[in-house]
């Protein structure tokens, strides 16, 4: 679970980038952050694992507040999946998708079971196991790096436009994924987008965001109705 209480950024340069900011994301949620570029969507969500400290109001993760936490072991309990997503250059594909369940030290038969897992929910080839991350198209990399990310142990997974960088049929093979998938792990996750299809698509609920504040809060339905 997420919780913003009233936070607010104001950057060094005085900038103002966000206020009053109040929602929670509840356990098992995927809450989609929506608005126009420059509305405060990053800093919203890089205020979450503390890539940006927060000026004003309160943060909490699962009840506690972040700034009781340490930065590294926020870091830890956090997923974070950017657009541009960094696979390991030295490793196979199968040894980047195996980095997390071999973390965990899961036996061997249960990797080899997860990693077979992700290439048929990635669709991709089972061929391109033995290859490097550069042997793989950006869709293709970005398809394995959303995979892992999600075969992680975190519960709370912050997602910046994933899927942005994507062709649209990947992009929707992967989005069906990622609902699947989350109806049966049922992660917390704050989704930024600037797709409203997406949002409408994805999340359980819909935030709007302008000029650094929240404009509304809603499900599909509530969005589809106001407009
Ligand atoms: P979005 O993700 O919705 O595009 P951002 O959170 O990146 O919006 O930016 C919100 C506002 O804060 C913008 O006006 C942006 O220019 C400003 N901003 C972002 N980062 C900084 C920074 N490091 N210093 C000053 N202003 C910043
Ligand atoms: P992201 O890819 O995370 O959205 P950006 O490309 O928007 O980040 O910004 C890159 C870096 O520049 C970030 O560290 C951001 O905080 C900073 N930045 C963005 N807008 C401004 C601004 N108006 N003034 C100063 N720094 C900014």
């Amino acid at each position: 679970m997420i919780e913003f209480k009233d936070v607010g950024k104001t950057y060094a340069d005085g900038t103002k980038a966000v206020q009053h900011v109040n929602f929670t994301v509840e356990q098992g949620e995927i809450f989609c952050l929506i608005g126009p570029s420059g509305c405060g969507k990053t800093t919203t969500m890089k205020m979450v694992n503390r890539l940006i400290d927060h000026t004003e109001g309160q943060i909490w993760i699962d009840g506690e507040p972040i700034m009781s936490i340490n930065e590294h072991e926020l870091r830890r309990r956090i997923g974070y999946v950017l657009q541009q997503i960094a696979l390991f250059p030295h490793m196979t594909i199968e040894e980047n998708v195996s980095v997390v369940p071999e973390l965990l030290k899961w036996n061997k038969e249960k990797v080899v079971q997860r990693v077979d897992e992700l290439f048929r929910l990635t669709g991709l080839n089972t061929s391109l196991k033995k290859k490097y991350p550069s042997e793989l198209s950006g869709g293709q990399q970005q398809r394995v790096g959303v995979m892992r990310a999600l075969a992680a142990e975190q519960d709370v997974i912050l997602m910046d436009e994933p899927f942005s960088a994507l062709d649209p049929i990947s992009r929707e093979q992967l989005q069906n994924d990622l609902l699947h998938l989350n109806e049966e792990l049922g992660k917390t996750i704050l989704f930024v987008t600037h797709d409203m299809n997406e949002a409408l698509k994805l999340g359980s609920r819909i935030c709007l965001m302008n000029a650094g504040e929240i404009a509304f809060i809603g499900t599909k339905d509530e969005v589809l109705a106001s407009n």
